[in-house]
């Protein structure tokens, strides 16, 4: 492959990780040596949750944080006001507070800006506050692009303390983002010869077990052991993978699903990862469809026992997409079938009634031949 010969840097890890129940309080001394003039970007949720701890740092570490919101959107409107923002406080870092929008958001505008960035993740919904990677949605949340980042976050806080005040949903939704990084690597990368390849989709396996056995048990004992093991394979392990699989270890159907969904209106309610755990199992019904694979049958079944137990969106309906008209359906497939989209990491051709005929049959039933067992 011509990947041999091209220089292709590792962007495996932030460059540092301090997590703990009271990690934010603890990291005055990593975040002061950033700057003293962050730029605080987030959703007005977390900069409320975040501003008392920030408030007693700044006062120790003389600090002079400043706050903004990435209204309306992780999008090229919201990152240009919040350029002019950085302008205007004279900030030297930024900080990253929040959910997937508000960590991408806050990255890019750190690599547009030149400066250092913390991460501050007040949900384990996403592992965007571990990568180098920011998706770009437009001011209405259609998804549009992502971009590539020169380097992972200089400081990734993890606080238990800060991800328990965060909806059960936002949990769950972060599972469903996880589980996709087995069933979209083993396809788009599960032949490779690569050793890092090899390994993040044998850790991707490994992430999917794990979150198999215990999510149940986390989500019924907020805070407890297995809650703190879920939360650390969602925000991290799961972007440990990313990292190590890098751009041949891309995301396929599931996500392609999630970004075709996004341009239906209705669908935003959803979490991003509530859209992609239903897109893994679209993607599983391609494979059945297009291909006759049992082996997808019989996964999508194990996943399904799976969402029931911990409330997965399963349908359309599950996603609040009851009403969705054929017209919007086939806007969704259309683009989730467009000429840039990961869905062509399928091994094979796919084409928008394909996709809409899995997007609707995702919950049937197939007899199995007895030999047929889940990989
Ligand atoms: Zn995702």
């Amino acid at each position: 492959m011509s990947n041999t010969l091209a220089v292709l840097p590792l962007l495996v890890s932030p460059s540092r990780v301090i997590r703990g129940e009271n990690a934010l309080r603890e990291s005055a001394d990593s975040l002061s040596s950033l700057g003293k003039r962050p730029l605080v970007v987030g959703g007005d949720r977390s900069i409320e949750v975040i501003r008392p701890h920030l408030a007693s740092i700044a006062k120790k570490h003389k600090l002079a944080p400043d706050y903004r919101t990435y209204s309306p959107d992780c999008s090229e409107n919201s990152l240009s006001q919040l350029r002019e923002s950085v302008k205007n406080h004279s900030a030297d870092f930024i900080i990253g507070v929040g959910g997937g929008k508000a960590l991408d958001t806050a990255k890019l505008l750190a690599r547009q800006c030149g400066l250092s960035i913390a991460t501050v993740p007040t949900s384990g919904a996403t592992c965007a506050a571990w990568t180098a990677l920011s998706n770009i949605y437009s001011d209405a949340g259609a998804f549009l692009y992502d971009v590539g980042l020169s380097r992972c976050p200089d400081l990734l806080i993890l606080d238990y303390g800060l991800i328990r005040t965060a909806p059960t949903r936002t949990l769950v939704a972060g599972i469903g983002d996880a589980l996709a990084k087995w069933y979209e690597a083993s396809v788009s990368s599960g032949h490779s010869t690569a050793t890092l390849t090899i390994a993040a989709v044998q850790q991707a396996r490994v992430l999917r077990d794990l979150l198999f056995q215990k999510s149940a048990g986390a989500i019924e004992n907020i805070g407890g052991e297995d809650w703190r093991e879920v939360v650390d394979a969602t925000v991290l392990l799961a972007g440990v993978i990313g990292g190590l699989g890098g751009a041949n270890c891309r995301t396929v159907a599931a996500h392609a699903i999630h970004n075709g969904l996004t341009h239906i209106p209705a669908s935003h309610h959803a979490l991003h990862g509530e859209k992609v755990a239903y897109g893994i199992l679209v993607q599983l019904r391609l494979e059945e469809i297009v291909q006759g694979n049992q082996l997808a049958a019989s996964a999508r079944q194990q996943l399904i026992q799976f969402y029931d137990s911990i409330a997965l969106p399963k349908t359309l309906e599950d996603l609040g997409l009851k009403e969705v008209s054929l017209a919007e359906l086939r806007q969704a497939a259309e683009i989730t079938c467009g000429p840039d989209s990961d869905i062509h990491r399928l091994p094979f051709a796919v084409s928008p009634e394909q996709v809409i005929a899995a997007m609707v049959s995702t919950t049937v039933s197939v007899a199995l031949s007895p030999k047929v067992k889940a990989e």
